[in-house]
């Protein structure tokens, strides 16, 4: 049968949004190969997670529950995943290319002697002979490839935000407990330390105050800071941004970064302050709805995807900028 198969996660008990996401992308490959699109959840106790998820309208959910699935232990559930995959024998298997997507995919293609297309745009099947077109960006961006290769399953990890999620189905789906064997002699990481960081959420911004090389220096971010603040008194949600340039130059972390190698956003607005809009950066921001770009330079590509742009040194335009919104408000 040409079943789709998406890997869930789960957050906070129900699927995460990723896994919504997956489940749309199935059913569109699902309703090309004519078979269904079924949902596999994994860990120590994810019954509450299945039985939401059995209501977005899946084929089939899956639930595969072990006490050694507890958290994240890439070894143990590399076994159940590619057990799973002996049992029902799943055409295409989809993951999100999250960190859990990204330390499964390429060990469970080992396993499976199957080949893996990691960070996929877009999917489709091919009318002539049913296998997975797996597109993706390549060459830093520059350009986009389509792949197509053989595998019992064909594997795939998805990026983020490329698929609207599901949305719920009519009535709850069947839901199928398959038994693993695992035990802890296939335990190979000794122990695993969660670190809980303070994380920027930059693809949750309303608006995004950007800072790139134009900056000029670390303390650019202070006045960007300042317009920041002041945009707050108006916008919920205003975050600071960067290129990848400022993170490299030690300026800023890689948890604000916006681009290929860092979040894609669409927020309301953008603020590009000194970003000249190489290719990286812009195809991850270009969706927002209103992009302002403060730049010296008017021959910069930033200005060409840009709604309104100021040529100006930031320097001087930031605190013009700060003193007019503070009068208004
Ligand atoms: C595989 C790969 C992945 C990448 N991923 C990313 C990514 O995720 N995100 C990303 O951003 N980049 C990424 N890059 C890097 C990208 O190609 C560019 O190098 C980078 O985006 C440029 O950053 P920038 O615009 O800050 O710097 P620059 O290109 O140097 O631009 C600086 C701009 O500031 C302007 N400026 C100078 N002084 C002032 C001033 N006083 N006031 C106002 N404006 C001023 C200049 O006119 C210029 O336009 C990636 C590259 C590769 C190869």
């Amino acid at each position: 049968m040409n079943e789709v198969l998406i890997l869930g996660e789960v957050k906070d008990g129900s699927p995460d949004l990723r896994t919504l996401e997956l489940l749309s992308a199935g059913k569109k490959l699902s309703d090309a190969a004519g078979g269904g699109c079924s949902i596999l959840f994994m860990g120590d106790s994810v019954s509450g997670a299945a039985d939401k998820a059995a209501g977005y309208g899946p084929h089939k959910v899956y639930r595969v529950e072990h006490p050694l699935l507890k958290g994240f232990q890439p070894d143990l559930w590399l076994n159940a995943l590619a057990q799973v995959c002996s049992e029902i024998h799943p055409a295409v298997l989809l993951m999100s290319h999250s960190f859990v997507g990204m330390e499964l995919g390429p060990r469970l293609a080992c396993r499976l002697n199957s080949r893996l297309t990691t960070d996929c745009i877009d999917l489709a099947i091919d009318p002539e002979d049913g296998l997975l077109l797996r597109t993706k960006p390549v060459s830093g961006g520059n350009a986009i490839s389509v792949f197509k290769c053989p595998g019992d399953p064909q594997l795939a990890t998805v990026r983020g935000k490329v698929f609207a999620p599901a949305e719920p189905g009519d009535s709850p789906r069947e839901i199928v407990d398959i038994q693993t064997k695992i035990d802890p002699s296939m335990i190979r990481v000794e122990s695993m330390e969660t670190v809980k960081e303070e994380t920027v959420s930059l693809d949750k911004a309303n608006v995004v105050v950007a800072g790139g090389a134009g900056l000029g220096e670390a303390d650019g971010f202070e006045l960007l800071e300042e317009l920041a603040e002041a945009l707050r008194r108006s916008f919920r949600n205003v975050m600071i941004g960067c290129s990848r340039v400022a993170v490299d130059k030690g300026w800023i972390s890689s948890d604000h970064q916006v681009g290929l190698t860092g979040t894609m956003i669409s927020p309301d607005i953008y603020v590009a302050v000194g970003i000249s809009g190489a290719i990286q950066h812009l195809v991850c921001m270009i969706h927002s709805k209103k992009i302002i770009a403060i730049n010296t330079d008017t021959g910069c590509n930033m200005f060409k995807v840009a709604d309104y742009g100021i040529v100006e040194d930031y320097e001087d335009i930031v605190p013009a900028l700060v003193e007019k919104l503070e009068e208004l408000s």
